[in-house]
């Protein structure tokens, strides 16, 4: 039989460009979680996907009712959930002012970690009960929130602190809107969220791999400076910054590319090992890459998820 993969965020950039190439193997049915339907529905028409090989559902990270809704509208499809991709972000360099989810939490942490944390959380026991040969739960991370990179160490770097932001609820309302308690920050707030993505994966699959047979895995699939993840960033920056990367820096990868290094996470009978973070050399092969000290520290793993747990409603 086909696999099922939900990927989360697939109107467009990686999501899109990963949803295109596992369609095409005709080996994969995806369900793209997407908060704008519409929208969703145009891009995977506008990428040629055939008809028949995605289910696209409506799931808005920014609130955890919708995070649970979806939870209960995908089960009702009756499909097995071999793969679930947790790939959409939202990233606000130029924001002055925090936002916020249905829930209050500042925007960044609260639809690149909380919501997915709740989802992962919740579609666990799905992907223990699809038959399929290699169940993969996938969490995108990112070089930004990586310290020991060159990439990780452009100010403000990521750092989670002792997470009393977080601890507080990080709503802005007797806590900070940060999770170390800082001063809102939009670009380090996303860099946190991918430090917080990069510490769950291996937190789950410390607690889950044995017990599940489940591989848990992240990446950093380069930077494809095309997306729409810079859209909020000023015009100068948006002009620069995609031959920046070509040309000094050398990360730079086109959509496809990248979709196709995520789609090998997600179905590579290679890529079967557990608690990985991966990466590309110059030459498209992956590797087994390190993570910095914080984005390894299984204590704050530990904390983090026991915390996110308060937060979204499961402890
Ligand atoms: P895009 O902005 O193109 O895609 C982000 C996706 O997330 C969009 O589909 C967007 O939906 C969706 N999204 C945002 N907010 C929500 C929400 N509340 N609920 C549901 N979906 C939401 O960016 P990329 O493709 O670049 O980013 C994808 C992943 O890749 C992210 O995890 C990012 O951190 C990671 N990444 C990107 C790099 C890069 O260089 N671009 C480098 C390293 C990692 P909509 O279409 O409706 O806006």
């Amino acid at each position: 039989r086909k696999g099922t993969a939900i990927i989360t965020g697939a109107s467009s950039g990686l999501g899109l460009a990963t949803a295109k190439a596992l369609a095409e193997t005709g080996k994969w049915h995806v369900i793209m979680a997407c908060r704008d339907f519409l929208k969703a529905s145009r891009a995977a028409k506008a990428a040629g996907m055939d008809k028949d090989s995605f289910t696209i559902m409506h799931l808005d990270l920014a609130s955890l009712d919708s995070v649970r809704q979806f939870v209960k509208n995908v089960r009702q499809l009756d499909m097995p959930i071999d793969v679930v991709v947790c790939n959409a972000a939202v990233y606000q360099p130029t924001a002055k002012e925090p936002s916020h989810t249905a829930d209050g939490f500042e925007m960044s942490v609260g639809v690149n970690h909380l919501g997915h944390f709740l989802l992962a959380r919740e579609l666990l026991s799905d992907l223990q009960s699809s038959d399929y040969p290699s169940k993969r739960l996938i969490i995108v991370g990112s070089i930004t929130g990586n310290t020991n990179t060159l990439a990780g160490n452009v100010p403000p770097k990521a750092n989670l602190g002792d997470l009393r932001g977080l601890a507080g609820g990080l709503n802005g309302i007797g806590s900070s809107v940060m999770i170390d308690g800082g001063e809102f920050d939009g670009a380090k707030a996303y860099k946190d969220s991918k430090v917080c993505n990069m510490l769950t994966m291996q937190e789950f699959h410390r607690r889950y791999h044995e017990e599940t047979g489940v591989t848990f895995a992240s990446l950093y699939p380069g930077c494809i400076a095309t997306t729409g993840l810079f859209r909020e960033h000023i015009p100068l920056f948006r002009l620069l910054f995609p031959p920046f990367q070509k040309y000094i820096t050398k990360g730079y990868v086109s959509e496809e590319e990248a979709g196709k290094r995520l789609a090998q996470v997600v179905s590579d009978p290679s890529l079967t090992k557990s608690g990985v973070y991966w990466s590309w050399n110059k030459n498209s092969a992956s590797f087994e890459n390190q993570l910095s000290e914080e984005a390894s520290d299984a204590d704050k793993a530990k904390k983090l998820w026991e915390i996110s747990e308060k937060l979204v409603g499961l402890a």
